[in-house]
């Protein structure tokens, strides 16, 4: 990297190791000074509106008052304390407040520090779930097509294996099948017979409810989670929903599942759980669930303790997240920017690298036919003044549920307009004439 004359940055970007990236062809990451709003302000003073919201976490922007007020009295107060053995009033109230949003039926809450590892507790709940109920040869998840659950080992297993995140990865576990989810009649057939071959081996169906986000933001009608619990019903295996993208409020309602009407057995959350600012995960599981493991068998306890487990300030950053839900209009405002995402996304719909448009709740998304060089394409968007990464070949926007709409404008019209500019050198999977080569 070219000197900055930032030194901060010149002296340690030798020692930092960063995300998703080939950090010798990436570009250089921006130096952040601070966050306000929905922007972001880099060192050199440029401002940027993101697009993103940090991966889909500050839905409230960034740097509440409220949030930071509730973090500094718990700071003061107690900042973390172990969980065995001992519990907190945060995490306790939090538990119960979380168990009040969901509804009845997911009732026991266990709490980690990041997505990745709420699904490996959810998976664990289901295999030990159906152990300690006599059942221990059942014991695989099955996760769909275009699914992201994590990077650990665990979650890497119950990915896309087709996404490529975790090449490197492959072989060391038993490649699971991941099959397409059930979107019609003959889906939820093939599905049902993909489930009948494994009879008495399958622990859980995991997916993420109406937006699989990290494989390229793919959606589905709420009929498909339908189809999905009548299956886990039929064949009597449990049901996780991954809604740790699409919990609080970004699909339209508090949670997705609620769109289809139907409950799930065990519920993973966390990126919005803080409000951006804190990182906390939550399992919640149904009684039914935790009931297979209380026993006087101590063998049948769950085996799992991180050791930052109910973080108090993650609690109370929780909890002030979820102030906001109450005090302020969120689920007014979601509705409000996907009636401006559908109309301002309407425009890309005819451009000539555009494949299609698609919104949910504060999530618009445009696929482009080909997959875009990032670097090139990123650096189109910081010219434009909007921080905005593409996921494969899909661009999208997940602004904060706060953003005013004169902002959301300009993040739309750049968008469009750097869409509308991309020549055939965004493209280097495409050949000369057009043809998709990748
Ligand atoms: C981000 C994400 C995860 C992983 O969460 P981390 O906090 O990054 O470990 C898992 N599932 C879904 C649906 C996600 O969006």
């Amino acid at each position: 990297m070219t000197a900055s004359s930032i030194p901060w940055l010149d002296q340690g970007y030798p020692h930092i190791w960063l995300p998703y990236a080939q950090m010798k062809t990436a570009a250089r990451p921006l130096p952040v000074r601070s966050t306000q709003g929905c922007c972001i302000e880099l060192a050199d003073g440029r401002t940027l509106i993101d697009g993103i919201a940090s991966w889909w976490t500050a839905c409230h922007g960034y740097n509440h008052p409220h949030i930071a007020d509730a973090v500094r009295a718990q700071l003061a107060r107690m900042p973390h304390v172990m969980f065995g053995g001992l519990v907190h009033e945060p995490a306790l109230s939090l538990a119960r407040r979380l168990c009040g949003l969901l509804g009845p039926g997911l009732d026991r809450v266990f709490f980690t520090e990041s997505g990745s590892v709420s699904v490996e507790v959810a998976m664990k709940m289901a295999m030990q779930y159906w152990a300690n109920r006599g059942e221990p040869g059942r014991r695989r998840v099955v996760a769909f097509r275009g699914g992201y659950h994590g990077d650990t080992f665990g979650t890497m297993a119950v990915c896309d294996p087709t996404i490529g995140m975790h090449a490197a990865f492959r072989g060391l576990q038993p490649e699971t099948e991941t099959p397409e989810l059930p979107r019609d009649d003959e889906g939820e057939a093939l599905l049902d017979q993909f489930l009948r071959r494994q009879e008495g081996q399958v622990a859980a169906l995991l997916v993420e409810p109406l937006v699989q986000g990290a494989a390229g933001m793919r959606m589905h009608a709420p009929e498909v989670l339908r189809r999905l619990r009548r299956l886990a019903d039929r064949h009597g295996i449990l049901l996780i929903f991954d809604e740790i993208f699409t919990g609080f409020g970004r699909t339209g309602t508090l949670f997705a599942f609620e769109q289809a009407g139907i409950r799930p057995d065990i519920v993973t959350l966390s990126k919005a759980l803080t409000g951006g600012t804190l990182p906390l995960a939550a399992t919640v599981a149904s009684e039914s669930v935790f009931e297979a493991f209380w026993s006087d068998d101590p063998g049948h306890a769950l085996m799992h303790g991180p050791t930052y487990m109910g973080n108090a300030l993650g609690c109370a950053a929780a909890h002030a997240s979820l102030d906001l839900f109450e005090s302020e209009p969120r689920l007014a405002q979601v509705a409000a920017i996907e009636g401006q995402l559908c109309e301002g996304l309407a425009a890309c719909r005819d451009l000539p690298c555009v494949h299609e448009v698609r919104v949910m709740g504060a999530i618009g998304v445009v696929e482009l036919k080909w997959v875009p060089d990032r670097t090139l394409l990123c650096q189109a968007f910081l010219d434009a003044g909007v921080w905005v990464r593409p996921l494969g070949k899909s661009v999208y926007l997940t602004p904060a549920f706060i953003m005013p709409a004169d902002q959301l404008q300009r993040l739309l019209q750049a968008l469009q307009s750097v869409l509308a500019r991309v020549t055939p050198a965004f493209f280097p999977g495409r050949d000369a004439g057009g043809k998709d080569v990748a």
